[in-house]
């Protein structure tokens, strides 16, 4: 059977460089294809080499349809605009599109929803095994603790991070309103700063740290008085993410199109 080419969105990124050695060294699938933002300085380099690895000859381009047409499947940590335009090219070509971008907008999501009538959208804040069975565990348990258990969710990670709270922060935030029955919405505390007054009973309240180069960090703290249960989840190397996204595209080949999560692809969807 011949190997399953796949494109990697963000080439030079910090995840698209992991991806690109983890789909070297992985049997049965193939980098087809290497793209980056228009005018990005790696735009004709060779994406192997961009990555660290020997020269592979694919060289990294800002064109995606051409690349798009000759592709199983495309893996994107890119930038929210740069998601959104790759989806609508998925759709059109009927392909399995691998989203782990995060910071996307109410208006992102729904055009993402609107491109899965077409393509195979996995898409998840967080790719890897461990912080997914934590969401189960977390859904879980706020199922059980009423509104005395304050739920609060702390993160931290590199000073190169552009959205917050971190996509993961969200994914466990819905988790927890999920298993409460709450709208995540309307039950967020997601910035605190002056004179906040006291805490709302019921709300999922989020906190952000930033700082050198923490891969990724989340605890879920259930408190009330006299008690307090903490789950955490400590990320020390991106291959978790890139491989979570490899076994989400291969998974999703073959399915029939619609929008998925990694709880689908990991078999944790209730
Ligand atoms: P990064 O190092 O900044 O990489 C992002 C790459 O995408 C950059 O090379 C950027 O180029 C490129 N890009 C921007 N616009 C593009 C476009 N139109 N077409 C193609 N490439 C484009 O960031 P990262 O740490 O790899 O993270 C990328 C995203 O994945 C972030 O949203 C991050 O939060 C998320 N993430 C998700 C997970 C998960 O498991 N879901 C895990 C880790 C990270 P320029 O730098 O030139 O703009």
């Amino acid at each position: 059977m011949a190997d399953t080419r796949l494109v990697v969105a963000g080439a030079s990124g910090r995840m698209g460089q992991t991806l690109i050695r983890l789909i070297a060294e992985t049997p049965g699938v193939v980098l087809s294809g290497a793209i980056e933002r228009p005018g990005a300085p790696a735009v004709g380099q060779d994406s192997g080499k961009v990555a660290g690895l020997e020269p592979n000859g694919v060289l990294i381009t800002d064109d995606p349809l051409s690349l798009l047409t000759a592709a199983e499947g495309i893996i994107d940590f890119t930038a929210p605009s740069a998601t959104v335009e790759l989806a609508a090219l998925a759709a059109q070509m009927r392909i399995v599109h691998v989203i782990g971008t995060t910071g996307l907008s109410k208006e992102d999501f729904a055009r993402l929803k609107a491109a899965s009538r077409h393509a195979v959208i996995v898409q998840s804040g967080n790719m890897s095994l461990g912080v997914n069975l934590l969401a189960a565990v977390v859904k879980r348990v706020a199922r059980s603790l009423d509104e005395d258990f304050d739920i609060e969710i702390l993160e931290m990670h590199h000073n190169r991070k552009v959205d917050a709270p971190s996509g993961t922060a969200l994914l466990l935030g819905q988790a927890a309103a999920d298993g409460r029955g709450i709208d995540l919405d309307g039950h967020s505390d997601r910035v605190r700063d002056g004179h906040t007054g006291a805490r709302e009973k019921g709300h999922i309240g989020f906190a952000t740290l930033r700082g050198g180069t923490v891969v990724g960090e989340h605890t879920v703290i259930f408190a009330s008085e006299g008690e307090r249960i903490e789950f955490a989840h400590k990320a020390e190397s991106r291959v978790i993410f890139a491989k979570g996204a490899l076994k989400a595209a291969i998974w999703g080949f073959g399915r029939k199109p619609g929008y998925y999560s990694m709880a689908d692809v990991l078999g944790l969807a209730e």
